[in-house]
């Protein structure tokens, strides 16, 4: 018989000797010898077993401890039990100071370092963010047992507890930012700034006395709540309104028709710089624009993920047509125009001398089909583009898509977008967000049907021949039986399903009751509520599941058949099991996530069980498309992404278009009008910036060499996912992935 240690690496045989010492010091720790009985059941132990057996170290323990606890006096037993306790306690303890030395002494990235939901949205290494990682696999630990006990209280006698911490250890679905914290909190959450034009930020800090009165204190106001609201949740913090608030603002300052007095001076002979009112508004912008790339030391020195959105007038139009200030005035698409333009040029502009990561920006424009309605704002976006200006394009047919504030409650409607990564609406957002990983599900499921009597009626209906071997079955065999595979597979996913809205409507339940208590800050301030809050399905690892059916990653029929049927089928069930009770309502939606870290995570704990993935990859694609091969055009790339799929998933997916060189003006104009065409209508254009590690010269494009001062040494700026950030500061294999990234010109 074998004993595996503790490390799991290594055998050894197994030590009666080893044993009885340390039964014996139980013993003499209560002035007693071990006895000639409890010697003669530890030397029983092996030859229970036979010799290849291999047995755990807690195995072996807990065989000691019931040989005590029958046959040694009490106090014995009660002194080995409490021994292992104690050595289990300084075993966590000698673990987790290894983890922090070996943290600190590593020259690897914070990303890098990070033992589990890895973020490259941290620039420096340091205490702060070593203390968020120490207790990630600790917060792990308590969020499952939390859902347990809920899940067990919610659905007695069926087992869903245990179903749910099995669903998670055979990695089918993966809770996001789950070991962030061992407390219950939202994802994230797209806010209205009115509580804070009505009563400043006072009402969620407890220390803020008043409303902002002027541009300084809103910036700073605003600023601060960015912190407040981020330590509120997991995820991202939108403003869907900052502009329309920022105006408030300004006409307190410089009345109401201000934006035709840009260039006029502001200051008095006693200032020694004169500044005009166009300099006021940019302070303000700088001051928020700097303020929420700083590192927050309540995430762990991550900067708080923030979104801001441009709308055109009529998207304006749409959210703000009945929303008064709270003096009783309306803001003027005039002056939100000025100030969203003023914006876009700021933070092209700041990219140049930082490429800073926030705020993720979205331009939402409004089309009937057939035209963009706002040319000017078309004109406009192609021209920041061209200008080498990088945000989101987020477009559609209906105006009211982004709303679900308090005007609109259009949040019923099969249209509301609500993206994780770019929140562009107002009071939406998701509490809680679940991925399937779809690779492994359908492995799963073929393994599943390989003896069952439906699945081989099917063939023989369709006049195929039987498999060779059932329980084999080859590669070509499951090309070949694909659409019997692909008709009865939804049935298999509903079941998951079922399992994942339960768990979704447990967690919920506990944020609601948590919101009851008057637990969740932004709920408090009226910033957001929880009803407003979905409950995301997330996919991922769906183009490798095409790939394990045989189908080509291009935009092909077959292949787009088959994105339909999978985000087909997750969207009926989620309107199915949607409950929308006014007072706790559950809603679900979907989202094709961008999984920063899990892609890497899915890809091997998949390869490592033995299922199928591709060979050439590190990580699960988050695109439609695949972005490693040169075959798949911008055009394919705008269509995979189009409404064909598209429109399976309330909560999207941004079409990353990779370029390696900004296009015209002129070209930009005509790729928005493939994208209103194709349906694609969350999408960005994602040019690597160049910094020059010797003299920090910037570039808006990807460069070898420093036109100023010719070296080498070349930084390079991309979004990630969503986001904008350094490579060097990506984790190991995203920047594997990076390498093999295809940028087209
Ligand atoms: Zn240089």
């Amino acid at each position: 018989m074998k004993v595996k240690k503790r490390n799991n690496k290594q055998l050894e045989e197994f030590n009666l000797a080893k044993i009885i010492t340390a039964v014996s010091k139980a013993y003499a720790s209560c002035n007693e010898k071990i006895s000639k009985i409890v010697i003669r059941e530890l030397e029983l132990i092996p030859t229970r077993h036979n010799d290849d057996d291999v047995l755990k170290v807690e195995d072996i323990q807990n065989k000691v401890e019931s040989i005590l606890m029958h046959l040694a006096p009490y106090d014995v037993a009660k002194s080995y039990i409490l021994y292992r306790e104690k050595h289990k306690e300084s075993r966590l303890v000698k673990e987790r100071i290894d983890y922090m030395n070996k943290y600190s002494n590593s020259s690897d990235n914070a990303s890098t370092s990070s033992e589990t939901d890895s973020n490259a949205n941290v620039s420096l290494k340091n205490v702060a963010n070593l203390e968020g990682e120490v207790y990630k696999t600790t917060n792990r630990i308590i969020q499952r047992q939390r859902m347990k006990d809920k899940l067990n209280e919610l659905y007695p006698n069926e087992n869903l507890g245990e179903q749910y911490l099995e669903d998670l250890n055979n990695h089918i679905i993966y809770v996001h930012d789950e070991a962030s914290t061992p407390v219950l909190k939202p994802y994230c959450m797209a806010v209205t700034l009115y509580p804070l034009m009505m009563d400043g930020v006072g009402n969620i800090d407890g220390v803020t006395p008043s409303a902002p009165n002027d541009i300084s204190s809103f910036s700073g106001q605003v600023t601060n709540l960015t912190f407040l609201l981020s330590s509120q949740c997991k995820g991202a913090v939108a403003f869907g309104d900052y502009f329309v608030a920022l105006n408030y603002y300004v006409i307190k300052e410089f009345g109401e028709l201000w934006y035709e007095k840009l260039d006029c001076i502001s200051t008095s002979e006693h200032h020694l710089v004169n500044r005009t009112i166009r300099d006021a508004i940019e302070k303000g912008m700088k001051q928020f624009i700097w303020g929420v790339n700083q590192p927050a030391g309540n995430r762990s020195y991550n900067s708080p993920f923030t979104n801001v959105s441009w709308y055109d007038k009529y998207y304006f139009k749409s959210l703000f047509e009945d929303f008064y200030y709270p003096d009783g005035t309306q803001p003027k698409w005039e002056a939100i125009d000025t100030l969203q333009r003023m914006f876009m040029k700021l933070m092209r502009e700041i990219r140049l001398i930082k490429p800073i990561t926030f705020p993720v920006t979205t331009m939402a424009l409004v089309h009937n089909d057939k035209e963009y309605l706002d040319k000017d704002y078309k004109e406009l976006c192609a021209e920041e583009w061209a200008k080498g200006g990088s945000f989101f394009c987020y477009n559609s047919n209906n105006p009211s898509s982004l709303a679900s504030c308090c005007r609109v409650l259009n949040e019923m409607s099969d249209n509301t977008f609500s993206s994780t990564t770019g929140m562009t609406g107002i009071m939406t957002g998701s509490c809680n967000v679940i991925t399937l990983n779809l690779n492994r599900i359908i492995q799963d499921f073929v393994n599943s049907i390989k003896d069952q009597f439906e699945f081989h009626k099917e063939i023989l209906k369709d006049n195929l021949p039987l498999p060779k071997n059932p329980d084999d079955l080859d590669y070509k065999e499951i090309v070949l039986y694909r659409n019997q595979i692909m008709k009865l597979f939804p049935k298999y996913l509903v079941n998951i399903l079922k399992r994942v809205y339960r768990y979704h409507i447990a967690y919920k339940t506990m944020l609601y009751d948590l919101e009851d208590k008057g637990m969740l800050a932004a709920s408090n301030g009226g910033y957001i509520y929880m009803k407003k809050l979905y409950s995301t399905i997330g996919v991922l690892g769906y183009t490798e599941a095409a790939q394990f059916l045989g189908l080509e990653i291009s935009n092909n029929k077959e292949y787009k058949k088959f994105l339909q049927l999978i985000l087909g089928t997750i969207k009926e069930e989620n309107k199915a099991y949607s409950i929308r009770n006014s007072k706790r309502p559950f809603l679900f939606n979907s989202e094709a996530v961008p999984g920063e870290g899990l892609g890497v995570k899915f890809y091997n704990w998949d390869k490592q069980d033995g299922y199928k993935v591709p060979e050439d990859q590190n990580l699960y694609n988050c695109y439609f498309y695949n972005p490693w091969v040169d075959n798949t055009s911008i055009l394919d790339k705008m269509k995979l992404h189009g409404k064909d799929v598209s429109k399976a998933l309330s909560g999207g997916q941004a079409a990353h278009l990779n370029l390696d060189t900004h296009l015209s003006k002129e070209q930009y104009l005509k790729l928005l009008d493939v994208a209103k065409n194709e349906g694609c209508n969350y999408f960005t254009f994602n040019i690597p910036m160049s910094e020059c590690n010797d003299c920090h010269h910037i570039v808006n494009a990807p460069i070898k060499e420093c036109p100023v001062c010719h070296s080498n040494n070349i930084s390079y700026y991309t979004r990630i996912i969503g986001y904008l950030v350094k490579v060097d500061n990506w984790s190991k294999d995203r920047q594997i992935e990076f390498k093999q990234r295809k940028f087209y010109h």
